[in-house]
């Protein structure tokens, strides 16, 4: 079976009816960008930036961030890098920086976090603002909610671009920027985000954590934790329509994106693109060449119209 999947490494990814589909991978350090080299991903859709602050004392400077993000850019030779800028607070900690929250999920994390510390932040967009000059750079912000968050990040970046002008240091002009979207305030008002942004990243991981009120990391709620709950589907087939009618490219980087068992449900939803962890493209490619986009999305249109969670259970099994 596995010698099966790897011959699928060279083939690109479409349905049997033709509707091409990318699929890129998730790193969290730049060594991992080889893995999604090696299964031959057809970018980088999520790069976890957080990972190069975590286990240190001190955080990386410009200069350090600059080579990491032009690392991952130079092996993944001229094919497209997603870096999301910070995602700290809640499940993932920072030594020394993150404050004790009574409701870290809720608190001052990942944008908000970026926002309140823009010191560091405009250290960080500098540095991926250098490293986009070598190759096809794009930039992801998490944990968007409202339009005045997208407004702040962007006079930021322009302030960063500034800085480097001053320096007469290059980089790419019409660099994208792009939104997560993992908070349910943001799929419902999703004009904001098409208005001001390149593309869209859907969390999914986030997105059930915030719509069904279960933290992602109890165990005493895990149970609760349904990737599959009526309200959550509702959420990634809006956006993906939406993003779908303004133009703006949409992505799922969530857990979600790299489950075989939800790969035709989310092609019948509209997605054309998945990020997920490298061990499990070829699992998902195989999924995605044995599936049927026209006859996927009718099924999906009546599947999305059940509002208990085990109908659409059995329904995604049926698929
Ligand atoms: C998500 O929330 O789905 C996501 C991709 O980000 P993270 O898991 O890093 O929070
Ligand atoms: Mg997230």
């Amino acid at each position: 079976e596995r010698s099966r999947l790897k011959r699928l490494k060279s083939m690109p990814a479409a349905t049997l009816d033709g509707e091409a589909v990318q699929i890129l991978a998730n790193i969290e350090l730049p060594p991992d960008a080889v893995q999604a080299k090696a299964v031959e991903a057809d970018g980088v859709g999520l790069f976890r930036t957080e990972f190069l602050f975590m286990s240190r004392d001190t955080w990386p400077n410009e200069d350090e961030q600059f080579e990491a993000y032009k690392a991952v850019i130079k092996t993944m030779a001229g094919k497209p890098v997603t870096v999301r800028t910070l995602d700290i607070g809640a499940d993932k900690e920072l030594e020394g920086a993150t404050r004790q929250e009574d409701n870290p999920a809720l608190g001052l994390r990942a944008i908000r976090f970026c926002l309140a510390e823009p010191k560091m932040f405009l250290t960080q967009l500098r540095a991926l603002l250098r490293a986009s000059q070598f190759g096809k750079l794009k930039i992801l912000i998490p944990m968007l909610a409202s339009s005045h968050e997208i407004d702040q990040t962007l006079v930021l970046l322009d302030k960063a671009k500034a800085q480097l002008r001053e320096r007469k240091i290059k980089f790419d002009e019409a660099v994208e920027v792009g939104g997560m979207i993992e908070v349910p305030a943001a799929a419902l008002c999703l004009g904001a985000f098409t208005r001001k942004l390149q593309f869209l990243s859907i969390g999914t991981n986030d997105l059930i954590q915030y719509t069904l009120a279960i933290d992602r990391g109890n165990e005493a709620v895990a149970h609760l934790y349904n990737p599959l709950h009526p309200a959550v589907l509702k959420l990634i087939h809006l956006t993906i329509q939406t993003g779908a009618k303004a133009g703006i490219p949409v992505s799922v980087c969530g857990e979600m994106a790299g489950d075989p068992e939800c790969t035709r449900l989310l092609i019948g939803m509209g997605l054309r693109q998945f990020s997920m962890h490298p061990a499990q493209i070829l699992e998902v490619k195989q999924s995605i060449l044995r599936a049927d986009a026209a006859d996927l999305g009718p099924k999906v249109q009546r599947l999305l119209k059940l509002d208990e969670p085990d109908r659409v259970r059995e329904a995604v099994e049926k698929l």
